[in-house]
């Protein structure tokens, strides 16, 4: 049973109050709020466990290493990967983008090479590109989009030639909420055997996904955002192709043996985990991911479809109310919108700042991603996203907000 009281009651935060008003927390693409289990992982194992893990004999050190290796079942589990050596555990999305800009770069990519994005990729599946095009002489290439938010299949299929080594594509856009036919465009890539990385970070928390199923060859997701900790995340890699990478970073733990004039490395998926890991926050991760499988995914989804729909309905009843994306049913719990009064747009963070006066967080800007706000002709946008305990009170509270804060205008 979904109950969104008890739901509520996980998640100490959701009680307080911000200038007088009861918290509406409605940023959840930025960063989710933490249910009790997962601080208190952190604190038990803080308190109770604590050791660096996989280099010790004594206790500590073996019940550490069990922890985060457990963890790493887990996340395989979780994501349905064939095996734990293709997880490997980094500082979030943005980690996991740029060791595979920089490990499949030095390995496959030449002069004259292309690499496939999409419009609406967040900066952190650009820049790493960019990066790497600028060390390798390669092509950044950009799919476009249609002006309610959808990928141009045609034209991506279009832009596929023989020199394209790659196609990065966000799982689910963090400003418009569409969500990208993925299993599609890897389906396409494969026909002219190009690899395909997706960005999860904004599908992992609100949607079951299986990467075999996806059939994608890299998937990068942080825990931050799916009620896990910050500071972990998580890069999963088809074995075939990790094996093909050169290690990321050099140093302990992602070797076999060291001499002076050479070095062998570890396994995967050690070979890209130099140093110590956050095993406390791996564990924590482990354990917010067990608890929304606790949910159930499918629930989940279900509840913040629900409430997204609801909130797309009722947000179109402002006068003056621009929603960007959102044309089809299937969009996911990312809204982002402008309110026009006379004549022009009102600043999305004036709009921001008075909501939050009203206890009512949301995000205001580009949302790192200017390429889009480009394409789409605008500055930025007030961008409401949901989580799994948000509720249609909640909602009705942030369209009376900007009710009022339009008046104010
Ligand atoms: N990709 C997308 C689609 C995102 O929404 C975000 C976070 N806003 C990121 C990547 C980057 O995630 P992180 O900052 O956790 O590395």
């Amino acid at each position: 049973m979904y109950s969104i009281h008890d739901i509520r009651n996980d998640f100490p935060i959701l009680s307080r109050e911000v200038y007088g008003h009861p918290l509406v927390y409605l940023d959840n693409g930025a960063t989710t709020q933490k249910p009790r289990c997962v601080v208190e992982a952190m604190v038990d194992e803080y308190y109770n466990v604590n050791a660096n893990v996989h280099r010790g004999v004594h206790f500590l050190s073996q019940r550490a290493t069990d922890l985060h290796e457990a963890s790493r079942e887990t996340v395989r589990a979780f994501v349905n990967a064939r095996s734990t050596s293709e997880i490997l555990f980094t500082r979030g999305t943005t980690e996991s983008i740029n060791l595979l800009a920089f490990t499949f770069g030095e390995a496959f990519i030449h002069e004259g090479d292309e690499i496939l994005i999409s419009t609406m990729e967040h900066h952190s599946n650009i820049v790493p590109w960019q990066m790497m095009c600028q060390r390798k002489g390669a092509v950044l290439k950009v799919i476009p989009m249609t002006d309610e938010g959808e990928l141009l299949m045609d034209a991506y299929e279009a832009l596929l030639t023989e020199r394209t080594r790659l196609v990065c594509c966000t799982h689910v856009s963090n400003v418009l909420g569409t969500v990208n036919p993925v299993k599609e465009i890897i389906r396409i890539a494969h026909q002219h055997d190009i690899p395909v990385l997706i960005d999860g970070a904004q599908s992992v928390p609100h949607m079951p996904v299986d990467v075999q199923d996806l059939d994608c060859d890299f998937f990068a997701f942080s825990g931050h955002k799916v009620y896990g900790p910050t500071g972990v995340g998580v890069l999963y890699g088809k074995e075939a192709w990790l094996d093909r990478l050169p290690p990321y970073q050099g140093g302990g733990e992602m070797i076999k043996n060291v001499t002076f004039e050479h070095t062998t490395y570890n396994d995967l998926p050690y070979k890209f985990e130099a140093g110590t890991p956050d095993y406390v926050a791996t564990h924590a991760l482990a354990t917010a991911l067990d608890y929304v499988s606790a949910l159930g995914m499918d629930n989940i989804f279900r509840h913040e479809q629900q409430l997204t729909r609801y909130a797309v309905e009722q947000l179109r009843t402002i006068d003056g109310m621009t929603i960007f994306g959102h044309t089809r049913d299937t969009a996911d719990a990312v809204i982002s919108f402008l309110v026009r009064k006379d004549g022009h747009y009102i600043h999305h963070l004036d709009l921001g700042t008075l909501l939050d006066r009203l206890g009512i967080a949301v995000r205001t800007g580009h949302h790192c991603a200017e390429p889009l706000m480009h394409r789409l002709g605008i500055e930025g946008t007030v961008r409401a996203s949901f989580g799994l305990y948000n509720t249609t009170a909640e909602v009705d509270a942030l369209v009376a907000g900007i009710r009022r804060v339009v008046q104010m205008f």
